[in-house]
């Protein structure tokens, strides 16, 4: 949240945001550019304003974090070091990402 001047859609290009996949078909591709993004699903993708990494994809040219998502704090469908951790996403939306428990507690471990 900022409190100087709106500017929309100006930013910083070395922020790291957190955005939604797109998809065309059932490949995976970065929202902003279009570069397909499927061979970065893996862990430790960052994150903004958390220490805590990702599962998921990134767009290097953009700066851009795609994590998977989960449906609440226990990462349901994940294996048990995973676990949900809410993330404000650049739309505004907040929703639970699977990331490694360690970085939440580590209260289900
Ligand atoms: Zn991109």
């Amino acid at each position: 949240m900022s409190d100087t001047e709106q500017v929309a859609l100006s930013r910083n290009p070395d922020e790291r945001q957190v955005a939604r996949l797109d998809r065309d078909g059932r490949k995976p591709i970065c929202p902003d550019c279009g570069s397909y993004v499927g061979h970065t699903k893996s862990g430790g993708k960052t994150l903004p304003d958390t220490d805590a990494e990702a599962f998921g994809w990134s767009c290097r040219d953009c700066s851009l974090t795609f994590p998977s998502h989960c449906h609440g704090p226990d990462a349901p469908g994940f294996n048990s070091s995973m676990a949900g951790l809410k993330i404000e996403f650049r739309d505004g939306e907040t929703r639970w990402v699977p990331v490694p428990t360690r970085y939440v507690g580590g209260e289900s471990a």
